[in-house]
């Protein structure tokens, strides 16, 4: 606990900071939980070739989501996939989810049917069975909390923390589409507020709009990988941005890295909206987050195997711890990586 007795505010210590602080005193008292908090899921062991995998993710409106533009429908299908994104990123499978929500008298029960379609929707998609869950009342607006459960074969889960020096840094997909989504629909939102009478202009923009309201895990690429016989050696997902993703795994696993600016895999409509709206689309990628692509390490020695497959982008590689985090820049020069993720308490 901090010594002092002084009041200190939530946004002192950030998300990351907050959750180091509160759990730095947790003890884990089973044999059965490999391991805990501090990666995309948690590990737990019941004594067969299989470890079971679990997440869980909060969505709160006002903080998470604005459903001023974003349909319920849309809402609970992300509610589903964000999770499962983290069972995805510990090479996992997923099985199960929970829900729980707490709804205010604003939402009628047709609203919660629309969250719950598009939970379902997410289910079926992915194959994942609605096992439970807890309904309860608020007095403002709507939370949501899912509990992701999968496995993983014992030998093939993959941590955050076993990036080797040497090892290439790959990505899946393209970056920085959600976040600029995200620009567009606040844009609207804001033209919207000013005159009513306006229809928002979403035209051009259905890439980066579906990043951001209806984005995906990618199951897909687990089982790529394992078709290819590919293990990362480490992985995560890309929720709060690139950067942060990248200083969880180097600090982990206790390497360095480059990252090639050039290299960094952008749609053509996150780069010409970025541009409009006066935005470095290397930034977007960088800080932007919600991508949920994966995020992950292998040996050199694999990349013969991965270098055909025209969803995988080879954006660096690690270096020693003492090299630090840095981005090589198109010019060449070099520049210190710092986390500019997603703070919930800002
Ligand atoms: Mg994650």
């Amino acid at each position: 606990m901090l010594e002092n007795k002084e009041r200190t505010e939530l946004k002192t210590l950030g998300e990351f900071g907050l959750i180091k602080h509160l759990t730095e005193h947790v003890e884990i008292y089973n044999p059965s939980s490999v391991k805990g908090i501090g990666d995309d899921a948690a590990v737990i062991k019941y004594g067969n070739e299989k470890h079971t995998l679990v997440t869980t993710d909060m969505l709160v409106e006002g903080v998470h989501f604005d459903l001023t533009y974003v349909p319920l429908k849309h809402l609970g299908y992300k509610a589903i996939t964000v999770n499962l994104s983290d069972i995805c990123a510990m090479n996992g499978t997923p099985k199960q989810v929970t829900v729980s929500y707490a709804a205010s008298s604003r939402f009628s029960v047709e609203a919660l049917e629309e969250l719950y379609a598009g939970m379902l929707f997410a289910c079926k998609k992915y194959n994942v069975d609605l096992i439970g869950g807890d309904t309860t009342s608020s007095t403002s607006g709507l939370i949501i909390s899912v509990t992701a459960i999968g496995e993983a074969d014992k030998d093939k889960v993959v941590y955050r923390n076993g990036a080797k020096e040497k090892d290439l840094l790959c990505v899946s997909g393209d970056l920085g589409g959600a976040y600029m989504g995200l620009q567009v629909l606040e844009r609207e939102k804001f033209v919207f507020k000013d005159n009513p009478n306006l229809q928002p202009d979403l035209v051009g923009n259905d890439y980066i709009l579906e990043r951001q309201l209806k984005p995906e895990a990618r199951l897909d690429i687990v089982e790529l990988l394992q078709k290819l016989g590919v293990t990362p050696t480490s992985m995560i997902d890309v929720s709060d941005g690139l950067a942060s993703e990248i200083i969880h795994i180097c600090e982990q696993s206790g390497v360095g890295c480059e990252l090639y600016e050039d290299k960094i895999p952008l749609d053509p409509q996150t780069f010409d909206r970025a541009r409009e709206f006066s935005l470095d689309p290397t930034v977007c990628a960088l800080s932007g987050g919600e991508d949920y692509e994966l995020l992950f390490t292998i040996p050199m020695a694999d990349y013969e195997k991965i270098k055909n497959v025209p969803d995988f982008t080879v954006i660096g590689h690690m270096t020693a711890k003492s090299s630090g985090i840095n981005l090589i820049a198109k010019a060449g020069t070099s520049h210190p990586i710092t986390a500019q993720g997603w703070n919930a308490f800002q």
